[in-house]
């Protein structure tokens, strides 16, 4: 049996058509359509309670970089972040004119340690201008300690690109905090339509900032106010997340499902009294399964070892962001849980809709090469 790391789910071209003939009708095709702006209301009443405000963007990447600039503090170097992380992360930094300074995760949750960001703000003194935790694989962490921080003065935007559909309905991980938060909606992603993106805070005018900048940075005379770019979700990207919507509540079900399926296989598998790690994170809608190899046994050989049994795995987060070239000249403080993790960590195949012979074939070969 051949096994992929995922097969993406997203609506089909017949869920698609009511929303595209809407589309045709209006004859609008972006700059905020009533397609993005009904899916911002839908996603703003449905998952977070119609708390705050929202805004969509093309990718969460420029998410990100909306998002720092609108917050951070002028004038200073630095932006802490997590290197066991996606290089969206350090990379939206630096297209921020920051130079990303990376701080260790906690051994249990994966997340930024936040003993070690207060050391590193110790460190860096007055020179930093944001930070930028992130919700691991989907993880709902959190968010006081980084609310206290941001209420004191501390700029912070949440890294929840793999995080929409954590949490209930109308308590979306992120509800309620006032920094900016910002989720993916990439094709690989719990919530996928392609190329797409979400900023959340419940600073209203926070979001109505970083939507002013992604179109341009214009004002209402159509006139340049702030160093602005082009972020905006198309209304072809909008059709998809309002056909999203109709099934994600099945979608996200479907997801539990799976990553139960995984728990339990891997509880009788006895790979645990071999050195193996199930997940850390404990993600309520998650997007990958990861796990760590025994000490000593590196990922990818693991991953070398399953490709031969027709089995595709991926190491997210490895190399760590701190080992990748573009991000060389960055700071960092200790990271021995990082480094640790990123020599061990794989994800195992994920999608919705995968079967319990799929599962199984996935940890028999694990108990079998790995
Ligand atoms: C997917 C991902 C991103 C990038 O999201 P895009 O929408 O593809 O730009 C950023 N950070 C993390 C942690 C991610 O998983």
């Amino acid at each position: 049996m051949r096994i992929p790391f995922l097969r993406p789910s997203l609506p089909r071209a017949e869920e698609l058509a009511p929303y595209l003939r809407r589309m045709d009708a209006a004859g609008i095709y972006s700059n905020y359509g009533p397609l993005a702006r009904e899916l911002e209301a839908e996603l703003l009443r449905r998952r977070f309670g119609g708390q705050g405000a929202v805004t969509t963007v093309a990718n969460a990447t420029l998410g990100l970089m909306l998002a720092i600039s609108a917050v951070k503090r002028p004038g200073r170097r630095w932006a802490i972040l997590p290197s066991f992380t996606f290089a969206a992360g350090p990379l939206a930094v630096m297209w921020c004119g920051l130079q990303p300074y990376f701080v260790d995760v906690t051994r249990d949750a994966w997340t930024l340690d936040e003993a070690a960001l207060d050391a590193a703000l110790a460190e860096l003194g007055d020179d930093v201008a944001v930070v930028m935790p992130g919700a691991t694989f989907g993880t709902a962490m959190d968010l006081s300690g980084y609310e206290r921080r941001r209420a004191a003065g501390l700029p912070v935007v949440v890294d929840a690109a793999p995080a929409m559909g954590a949490g209930d309905d109308g308590r979306q991980f992120g509800t309620g905090f006032a920094g900016a938060v910002v989720y993916s909606l990439h094709a690989t992603k719990p919530f996928g339509i392609g190329e797409g993106g979400l900023v959340y805070s419940a600073d209203a005018e926070l979001i109505s900032r970083i939507r002013r900048d992604a179109n341009f940075g214009f004002n209402a005379e159509r006139m340049a106010e702030t160093p602005g770019l082009n972020a905006k979700l198309s209304e072809y990207g909008a059709a998809v997340g309002l056909a999203m919507l109709e099934t994600f509540a099945q979608r996200r079900a479907e997801r539990r499902r799976v990553a139960r399926g995984y728990a339990q296989r891997f509880a009788a598998s006895g790979l645990a009294q071999r050195g193996w790690q199930a997940q850390a994170p404990a993600a309520d809608c998650p997007q990958f399964w990861p796990l760590l190899a025994p000490r000593g046994r590196s990922n990818a050989a693991v991953i070398a070892a399953l490709a031969q049994a027709g089995i595709e795995c991926r190491r997210y987060f490895a190399p760590a962001c701190h080992q990748q070239p573009a991000f060389a000249a960055a700071g960092r403080g200790p990271l021995p849980v990082t480094e640790d993790l990123a020599a061990r960590v794989l994800s195992l195949p994920f999608w919705e809709a995968m079967t319990d012979a799929e599962m199984d074939a996935v940890l028999e070969a694990l108990i079998r090469w790995g």
